[in-house]
């Protein structure tokens, strides 16, 4: 039975999630992170197995045809995707497993997992400064860097979807409310959670 919770945190690339689930995680407590598979190329930093699983186009079409991954999406020209294994084992254990995933990614967790799922969208105050960010990481190249700024321009358009939006102005206020959100994620019970614990209550056998 899948005891734990999950924590969806989605919006635009270089709205500030990686930073804002490092500097919060002190304050959240115990929880898995799922590190997701992608095809694209790994950025100057990022480490196989701690950023992303990276692999290729051929593997990762090998893993969709077995059934391996909760969701899957193609973002950015590229496929990112979330293995569903370890990510039952931690739900399983009662942990709270949070995903830094997409849109098309919250829609179809949402729709195979709604009971267990709390979700944020992060954006930085306006397209402007995201602009600003994306240039300032110097991790892309500018082709890139505009695809992304097309991207986000769709993709703040599925904020009402979440239950709730952080705007990441500084990154102390950002983390403070998403550790808040990460409590409020810990408490969300499966619906057969909530039917075992109304049997009992009942005081029936
Ligand atoms: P994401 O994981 O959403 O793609 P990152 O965490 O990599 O985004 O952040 C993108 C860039 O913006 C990084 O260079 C990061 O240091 C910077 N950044 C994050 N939050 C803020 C903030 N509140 N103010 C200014 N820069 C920020
Ligand atoms: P980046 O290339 O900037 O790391 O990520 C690009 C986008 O892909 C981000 O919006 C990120 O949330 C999303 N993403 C990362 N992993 C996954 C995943 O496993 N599934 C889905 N659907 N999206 C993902």
């Amino acid at each position: 039975m899948l005891k734990g919770a999950i924590l969806v945190l989605s919006g635009p690339s270089g709205a500030g999630k990686s930073t804002i689930i490092s500097a919060s995680s002190d304050e959240i407590g115990e929880y898995y992170f799922s590190i997701s598979t992608t095809t694209r190329e790994p950025r100057v930093g990022e480490q196989n197995g701690v950023d992303y699983f990276f692999v290729s186009k051929a593997s990762f079409e090998e893993d969709i045809k077995a059934g391996n991954f909760l969701e899957y999406a193609q973002v950015h020209g590229n496929y990112y995707g979330t293995s569903l294994k370890p990510v039952k084992k931690a739900l399983e254990e009662g942990k709270l497993v949070i995903f830094d995933i997409d849109v098309q990614g919250h829609r179809l967790v949402r729709a195979k997992m709604n009971d267990i799922t709390t979700s944020v969208f992060i954006t930085p105050p306006t397209l402007k400064s995201l602009e600003t960010r994306l240039r300032a990481r110097c991790t892309d190249d500018e082709s890139i860097i505009l695809n992304r700024i097309t991207n986000a321009k769709s993709e703040i358009q599925a904020l009402g979807e979440y239950d709730f939006t952080i705007i990441n102005d500084t990154v102390e206020k950002a983390s403070k409310a998403f550790s808040l959100v990460a409590k409020v994620a810990r408490l969300k019970q499966s619906s057969t959670d909530e039917a075992d614990f109304i049997h009992q209550w009942l005081g029936k056998k």
